[in-house]
């Protein structure tokens, strides 16, 4: 009983909740404000000066001397710039100021953060501007501000601002459809959000060891491990102590912050881990999501962890992925994605399912590129992942419900069927109709969509602000074919619209197995894009088609598309340019002494042994030796075209062309490179390496 009564009191200790501002809030401010969250309308100054008095008040009681803008810039991270609440007095004191101006509006400089080019055209100067949809709250003495960063002239510079935008959009499509659909009391939908989160925990000193892990947070050499995944015997294992202690506190962390974190287990890699907190409003979610990140990072720290959140640390086991929950909500609290017991037969249901599904073929390229990082890269289409073409699973019993509806038939459900157990003492079963299907990327489970393409570092602004505004423009579509029919004949339309929808967009859909070959071919037969590395998607975003989508629904301005095609191939490009450097010093100054430390040592061995033996054969040695020389000769060809080729693509002054040729020659070579490394240190004794290998990296923790 204590325990839940602690957890309760903990829960959003942190946050400037809702609970918080109606106890503090004079009434009228606390109904604008409430106004302004529930509706997403304007607020007042007077208002927003009240509230920043009774935030600062309440950050004050609760330890905080400063205040920050939190924003999320292009970079993928946050970023915060901390000022005190003090204002010096004539008289030598202090007092402690927070006005509303500065609660919602900041002027931080922008030139330091990525721009795509925005900055060349705009003033330096940046401004952060309060979002009250995210709650406030304290992390180290200091009151943190969720704020949207734009550039002098407007323009986002954030992932916040477009995804708000696109929150907006679909609300204002799906409103419109569903009040002609005849449901009037709906004012507003929200977007509702899940993160599962995937990351690694390794031990600290030996991340410290790794060059490779501490700059480009993945592995760029390493020979396997003797044992990888393959006696699938850490996925939902028993956590070690160790973990178990670090997850405690991390959930503890997290609730204070009022992060509703709730499922934690063993993933499938050793060493490897996933979080899953209880979905919120799409907006508030993402937030929460760049925060769950920082603090698995700080709270690893303390347990004599590092996190990793890379999306592919390590050659030969799974890498990481972020699943992304989605579902639509309406002010009336439906979850229009919920198919109850009739889905056959409950047209708003079938209206949006469809209309998910037409969204998700018409800009799969869009979805593709909302995911695309060099990180991701590495893990899309390889066996344990989803491919890196879009598909849709809906299982059988849904199948078999479009299937009838396409054909104007009624749908006969089976119902829902008890399993066997075989056993009396335990409960009755009731299996699911809808089964998993783990290798699609965006997969229905129940009552919303899993988009399973997105990377473990990835924030999920980018797949929501895309899903949402192509789901808003099928809406639309919907929406503009069906006013124009006299209210009467609406409802048979609408089937009708629908039909032609579901014929045109099917192909998208599939129920079989992602990971195989066949399904490669099948998907090409199609038409479906099969878009492999984030250079052959990229262009995909610059289209008119795209353009066109992102400008009608006010979600990015060409500026901005245009802007952030840049950032994400710079990005790109930026991330294998420091990886091949850390590869090449890595070998260079760390492995080759390990190889020559251990070559002089055998070759003194041996001819000491062949003074002191006459007799005695060196085979051993010699053959050891041999097959060094043959890796060392290798390894050292393979340097060289590294370093020759890295200093051409630095020469190449397109970002798309750069990024082409990072990926098609420097990465290529750098799996050159490693292959042989790697063939050589499986030959090295571990004390002559100046690294962990693989072994102690991925099976130290006890
Ligand atoms: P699994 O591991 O089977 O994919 P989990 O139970 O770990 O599923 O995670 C499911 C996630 O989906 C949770 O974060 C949950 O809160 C979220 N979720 C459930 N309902 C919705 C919804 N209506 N909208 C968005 N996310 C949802
Ligand atoms: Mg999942």
């Amino acid at each position: 009983m204590k325990e839940t009564t602690s957890v309760q009191e903990m829960y959003g200790s942190l946050v400037f909740t809702d609970k918080v501002m109606r106890e503090r809030l004079p009434k009228d401010i606390y109904r604008a404000v409430h106004k302004t969250i529930q509706n997403g309308t304007h607020l007042e100054l007077d208002v927003a000066n009240s509230v920043a008095a009774s935030m600062k008040e309440w950050a004050i009681e609760n330890g905080a001397t400063h205040y920050t803008h939190w924003f999320q810039p292009m970079t993928g991270l946050t970023a915060e710039k901390h000022d005190s609440f003090i204002s010096p007095e004539e008289d030598g004191t202090v007092i402690m100021e927070f006005s509303g101006k500065e609660l919602v509006r900041g002027e931080p400089d922008a030139s330091s953060f990525p721009s795509g080019g925005l900055r060349a055209t705009f003033e330096a100067r940046g401004y952060t501007a309060w979002d009250p949809s995210s709650p406030a709250f304290i992390k180290d003495g200091t009151l943190y501000i969720p704020t949207a960063f734009l550039s002098y002239g407007g323009e986002a510079l954030d992932k916040k601002t477009p995804l708000l935008r696109s929150m907006e959009a679909l609300s204002t499509q799906a409103v419109k459809l569903l009040q002609l659909l005849g449901e009037s009391d709906v004012t507003r939908v929200t977007t509702t959000i899940g993160s599962e989160q995937e990351y690694f925990l390794i031990d600290k000193d030996m991340y410290l060891k790794r060059k490779d892990l501490l700059l480009c947070g993945r592995t760029l050499l390493g020979a396997d491990a003797p044992k990888g995944q393959e006696m699938e015997d850490h996925y939902f294992g028993v956590l070690k102590p160790k973990v178990s202690e670090y997850m405690h506190e991390l959930d503890e962390e997290l609730w204070k912050l009022g992060i509703p974190v709730k499922t934690k287990h063993n993933e499938v890699a050793p060493a490897q881990h996933e979080l899953a907190p209880v979905f919120e409003t799409a907006n508030v979610a993402v937030d929460h999501n760049q925060l769950t990140m920082e603090m698995m990072k700080r709270i690893a720290d303390r347990h004599g962890f590092a996190c990793l959140l890379h999306e592919k640390p390590f050659e030969g086991i799974n890498g990481s992925g972020k699943h992304n929950n989605w579902s639509i909500q309406t002010s009336t609290g439906v979850n229009l994605l919920n198919p109850g017991k009739h889905p056959g037969d409950n047209l708003v249901f079938l209206t949006f399912l469809i209309s998910v599904i037409a969204a998700v073929d018409e800009y799969a390229d869009l979805l593709r590129v909302s995911v695309a990082t060099a990180g991701n890269d590495h893990r899309l289409g390889a066996n344990e992942a989803p491919p890196a073409i879009i598909s849709i699973f809906l299982g059988d019993e849904l199948t078999a419900v479009l299937d009838s509806f396409e054909k104007g038939e009624t749908f006969e459900s089976a119902g829902k069927q008890q399993m066997g157990t075989g056993a009396q003492v335990l409960p009755h079963i009731m299996r699911d109709t809808t089964d998993r299907n783990r290798t699609s990327p965006f997969a229905f489970t129940g009552n919303k969509f899993e988009f399973r393409m997105p990377g473990s570092s990835l924030s999920v602004a980018n797949p929501n602000i895309v899903l949402n505004t192509a789901v808003a423009d099928t809406l639309e579509d919907l929406y503009d074919a069906l006013v124009k029919i006299p209210e009467e004949e609406r409802g048979e339309a609408l089937r009708k619209l629908l039909r032609e929808s579901l014929s045109a967009h099917k192909r998208v859909l599939f129920n079989g197995n992602g990971y195989t070959d066949e399904w490669v071919e099948e998907a090409e037969r199609r038409g479906l894009d099969n878009l492999r590395s984030l250079p052959e998607a990229m262009p995909r975003w610059i289209t008119d088609k795209s353009v066109g989508l992102f400008t009608k629904h006010q979600v990015l301005t060409k500026d901005e598309i245009f802007s952030r095609y840049e950032m994400l191939l710079e990005s790109y490009y930026k991330t294998i340019h420091i990886e091949s450097l850390t590869l090449q010093e890595m070998v260079r100054k760390d492995f080759m002494q390990g190889l020559i430390a251990y070559t002089k040592d055998l070759s003194q061995e041996a001819s000491q042994k062949k003074a002191v033996l006459p007799d005695a054969g060196v085979t051993l040695e010699e053959e050891i030796l041999r097959k060094l020389s043959e890796d060392g000769t290798k390894i050292i060809g393979s340097l060289d075209r590294l370093h020759e080729d890295t200093k051409k693509a630095e020469q190449i002054e397109d970002a798309l062309e750069s990024a082409s040729f990072y990926q098609s020659v420097v990465l290529q070579d750098m799996e050159a490179l490693r292959s042989s490394v790697d063939h050589a240190e499986a030959q090295i004794p571990d004390s002559y390496l100046p690294y962990p290998t693989y072994s102690k990296v991925l099976f130290s923790t006890i």
